[in-house]
């Protein structure tokens, strides 16, 4: 793991923490649900050709499951699942499938290829969804968990089940669904905050409380699932994992439903840079995160926010005079990780009118134009002057900068 990560200690008393030490760290999976949860929300739908490229380039990135589609929702997505089962490496690979005979043959079928499949079957559990929705009580919601898990077993020796909803499930109702869901064979099981509505405490209590009071809990790898209707998704999966949860679930760029799915990304770096207080390990290439984040905007309809966390175009980039001084002089001042850690080429320093004379410097210097102190005072006066009238200072606008001025009479 960590290829090509520095690790950055926040404080420099801390002792540097040892290969050895972190191999004995317990390990978080990684199940990215960008071509499914991501790929169903607005903007994003994707070709077969550019989910099976992101699919390959998702593998790369060290996923441990990745789910490649919802196969009962068309003959094309039904078809992707199994053009990724049959040609990408690496990860599990799942489909999803409502607790429903047809879904759950449709998703065996998808997935038949791949040499480590998943069938991940879910229902609604909260009364809301079971009265309004599903229409359908407790005891039917039981049998129909413990008819289709059993049902999804002889397909697949691997089979996540997810009560919809769980986290607006009545507690006791839960233990009674994780129960049933355990004895009729889930390998996997996923408790989903599927309208964003919980808070950290809220979601990490939910996990303790299955921990402590279903039977079989040990059996089956505990997984959360965030949407980020109030901002919480990452909070919330960290805190799940806090309360003793070892999968995630996630999309690159938060893609997915609504305001979209836990970022893949920020998990991963947070994992990273704060493993003083997060001994946990993982299996992400920090390094292709950037590349990921690229294709991926290239393939839906939006990019990332300019100001989104890791992947943003202005994630890394400084743009007050005192803050790029300190970066200059040591990234650490004023960045917590490096971009390069996380594929971004270089850290960018936003050249405008707040800059100093010192970031002017260095970005001529990288251009290869080494100034003088006389020269330098001579381009910063004009420097200000332009970054007075325009927002943004691009390389090309520098360059022009150190072109001979025209006189005054001349432009007469
Ligand atoms: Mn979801």
């Amino acid at each position: 793991m960590d290829q090509g990560i520095e690790v950055v200690s926040m404080s420099v008393q801390d002792p540097p923490i040892t290969q050895e030490e972190q191999s004995q760290w317990p390990r978080v999976y990684f199940f990215d649900t960008t071509l499914r949860d991501g790929e169903q929300s607005p903007g994003c739908t994707m070709h077969s050709a550019e989910k099976l490229r992101m699919a390959h380039q998702i593998a790369a990135l060290g996923v441990d499951i990745l789910e490649a589609g919802f196969a009962i929702a068309s003959d094309g997505d039904a078809d992707s699942i199994r053009t990724i089962a049959r040609e990408v490496r690496g990860p599990i690979i799942a489909s999803l499938a409502r607790a429903k005979r047809e879904d759950i043959e449709a998703a065996a079928r998808s997935i038949e290829p791949a040499p480590r499949a998943r069938i991940h079957t879910f229902l609604s559990t909260s009364d809301l969804h079971l009265a309004a929705k599903l229409q359908i009580t407790r005891e039917q919601a039981l049998d129909q968990i413990a008819e289709m898990v059993a049902l999804a077993r002889t397909y697949a020796e691997d089979i996540e089940f997810s009560p919809e909803d769980a986290t607006r499930t009545d507690p006791d109702f839960l233990v009674k669904v994780c129960e049933v869901a355990i004895q009729a064979g889930a390998t996997t099981l996923n408790l989903p905050d599927t309208v964003g509505y919980c808070i950290p405490q809220d979601y990490g209590d939910m996990f303790r409380m299955v921990r402590k009071r279903v039977a079989g809990i040990d059996k089956v790898v505990l997984s959360a699932h965030c949407h980020d209707d109030l901002g919480l998704a990452v909070a919330n999966s960290i805190a799940a994992i806090e309360a003793g949860v070892r999968q995630v679930e996630c999309a690159v760029n938060g893609i997915g439903e609504r305001a979209g799915n836990a970022a893949l990304e920020e998990i991963a770096a947070i994992l990273i840079t704060r493993k003083d207080k997060l001994p946990y390990r993982h299996n992400i290439v920090m390094s292709q995160i950037y590349a990921t984040s690229q294709m991926l905007a290239g393939c839906i309809s939006f990019g990332a926010a300019p100001n989104k966390a890791i992947i943003g175009a202005n994630a890394f980039a400084h743009a007050a005079g005192i803050h790029q001084h300190g970066v200059m002089v040591n990234p650490l001042t004023y960045e917590i990780m490096t971009p390069e850690s996380v594929g971004v080429p270089k850290s960018s320093l936003v050249l405008g009118k707040h800059s100093g004379r010192r970031a002017l410097e260095h970005r001529l210097g990288e251009l290869g134009y080494p100034l003088t102190r006389e020269q330098l005072n001579d381009v910063y006066a004009r420097f200000t002057e332009l970054a007075d009238r325009k927002k943004t200072i691009y390389d090309q606008d520098l360059l022009s900068l150190l072109k001979p001025q025209p006189k005054v009479s001349a432009l007469a």
